[in-house]
């Protein structure tokens, strides 16, 4: 189980992002906006946050820009969520800090395998902890 910040500003994506997160054991929290987004990653120290690149206000990539260059943030993984599934888009959140990029509509399994494969990287994670199984 694993405490995932969700940043997305529409009401749909964001339930279907919580839904699938608290199906398999995580801890969902949720910022509807970029600036909420940054202030509750650097309050809550989430394991890993799922960015929507467009937001109203500051968009997904600032947002993320913020995050990496604070010392206490740089080290969460963030994965891009965009509707926009484009090269130049992919190239940016990278560019930005993101460590994934995956396309809306989300599907759960991609989901789960880019989660998965973040949350085993991560340098916060104890040596010998298993993975989450899945219901
Ligand atoms: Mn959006």
């Amino acid at each position: 189980m694993a405490t995932i910040l969700v940043v997305e500003d529409n009401p749909a994506n964001m339930k279907l992002a919580c839904v699938l997160l608290r199906r398999v054991g995580h801890n969902a929290l949720c910022a509807s906006d970029g600036e909420s987004g940054v202030t509750l990653a650097k309050a809550e120290r989430p394991a890993l946050i799922l960015m929507d690149i467009q937001l109203p206000g500051m968009d997904g990539l600032a947002a993320t820009a913020l995050l990496k260059l604070d010392p206490s943030t740089a080290d969460i993984p963030v994965v891009a969520l965009t509707a926009m599934a484009m090269k130049e888009d992919q190239d940016k959140s990278r560019l930005a800090g993101c460590a994934a990029y995956i396309a809306k509509p989300l599907r759960y399994l991609e989901l789960y395998e880019v989660i998965d494969t973040l949350l085993a990287q991560s340098p916060g994670r104890l040596p010998g902890q298993a993975l989450e199984t899945r219901p």
